[in-house]
């Protein structure tokens, strides 16, 4: 069953720590995993989630709690899973775009690691050889997600080897006996239809003869979760069932199962996270009333990199009438967070929190225009606990050099 926070609890937490503050509701968390753990009992899956929608250390070491692995965009979100107490064997990096000495690092730690350019698997055979399994990141040129921002499988996409090059491919593993233990495929985030996995499977399998080492056939993440009211989402149930029928297919075709890995990361953070802001100024203009809150695009870029749609709703005021407004941030540019939006009725100082705002949220926060970034609060067991101050004036140039 999902769970959310009540009003008196965002509204207990806007009171105790100030605002803007994110608040991150850990049995939601924990409901998201069970429902996926629930979906694929009995399969052999392995779920990690993909930290860099939130990495504050106790959301990972919530994750370590209920059983979930880690995957990491960069080897720094690896140290904080080894920080977290994450064991090697249940932190994967799937890197693109890096330099090979962060390949060398994760060797050096233990963990897993998916390769996504000829390149870099070219130094990993020179140096590597077949002494350390790998996974290697393809390209299968399918159109997938949300928006193009956040597609990563169509053929103009900088992620993963293209799968035109199959043969350069071969011919690297081949020349330096490098053992692929996986293949990686992620196409996007926001994939609401179960065929988008399931085109990814077809790749797969008729992939699976010319890897004779393989253990495991990684599809990324990328579940849709809604955002609204009457949003589609990922039917998980569904996955479950395709994906049980192609590992009966594996094994009456090729006798040979696998370990399915996931990489989810807004499935299991997105609901859980509440924005709370406070409203300094309502501005009413000829055309449209403004309510401006304590934040901007600094503490929640995905209406302004995405055009991403959260819910807005007033805390201070639940059953008002319903008025309608464009939702601003205070940076000096253009700053929405909604436009035309039907919203209970607004006055100066309400509290106003943007839901599903777990994923992609503090995670993309700036300093931009010198302020500081919010702070964030965990609700464990009903009780809400500070998990990172807010910035102060000092965090704002503690990295500054004066020569002046
Ligand atoms: C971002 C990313 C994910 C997670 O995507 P979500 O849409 O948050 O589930 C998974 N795998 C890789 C490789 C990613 O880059």
């Amino acid at each position: 069953m999902s769970h959310s926070l009540s009003n008196e609890q965002l509204i207990a937490a806007a009171n105790s720590f100030g605002t803007p503050l994110y608040v991150y509701d850990a049995a939601n968390i924990e409901a998201q995993y069970s429902a996926l753990t629930t979906a694929f009992t009995g399969q052999p899956v392995k779920f990690f989630y993909a930290s860099k929608a939130l990495t504050n250390i106790n959301i990972l070491k919530l994750m370590l709690h209920m059983g979930c692995a880690v995957d990491c965009s960069s080897i720094n979100e690896a140290h904080l899973a080894i920080k977290a107490g994450h064991a090697p064997k249940n932190i994967l990096y799937t890197s693109n775009g890096i330099h090979f000495s962060e390949i060398e690092t994760a060797v050096s730690l233990s963990i897993h690691v998916n390769i996504d350019s000829l390149s870099n698997l070219e130094k990993f055979g020179k140096k590597y050889g077949s002494s350390y399994p790998v996974g290697i990141r393809l390209r299968p040129n399918i159109m997938a997600g949300g928006n193009l921002k956040i597609s990563t499988g169509h053929d103009k996409s900088k992620f993963g080897v293209p799968l035109e090059q199959l043969e350069a491919l071969l011919a690297i593993i081949d020349t330096y006996q490098i053992n692929i233990a996986g293949l990686h495929i992620h196409t996007g985030s926001e994939i609401k239809d179960v065929s988008v996995f399931m085109k990814v499977t077809d790749v797969f399998f008729d992939l699976v003869p010319k890897f004779p080492q393989l253990q495991f056939l990684d599809l990324g993440g990328g579940f849709k979760v809604p955002y609204k009211a009457g949003d589609p989402s990922t039917n998980i149930n569904e996955l479950a069932t395709e994906i049980q029928k192609f590992q009966e297919k594996l094994q009456s075709t090729y006798a040979r199962s696998f370990e399915l890995w996931f990489e989810p990361g807004k499935y299991m953070v997105s609901k859980a996270g509440y924005f709370i802001t406070e409203v300094n100024v309502i501005k009413q203009t000829p055309t449209i009333t403004f309510a401006g809150v304590n934040s901007g695009f600094n503490h929640l870029i995905r209406p302004m990199l995405y055009e991403a749609y959260h819910e807005i709703k007033n805390l201070s005021n639940p059953n008002g009438p319903l008025a309608t407004y464009d939702v601003v941030g205070n940076i000096c540019e253009t700053d929405t967070f909604a436009s035309d939006r039907q919203i209970a009725t607004i006055a100066e100082g309400d509290l106003l929190v943007f839901e599903n705002a777990g994923a992609y949220g503090f995670e993309m926060a700036s300093n931009f225009n010198s302020r500081y970034k919010p702070a964030e609060v965990m609700i464990l067991k009903g009780e809400a606990k500070l998990i990172r101050q807010r910035d102060t004036f000092e965090d704002l140039t503690r990295n500054q050099v004066e020569v002046l």
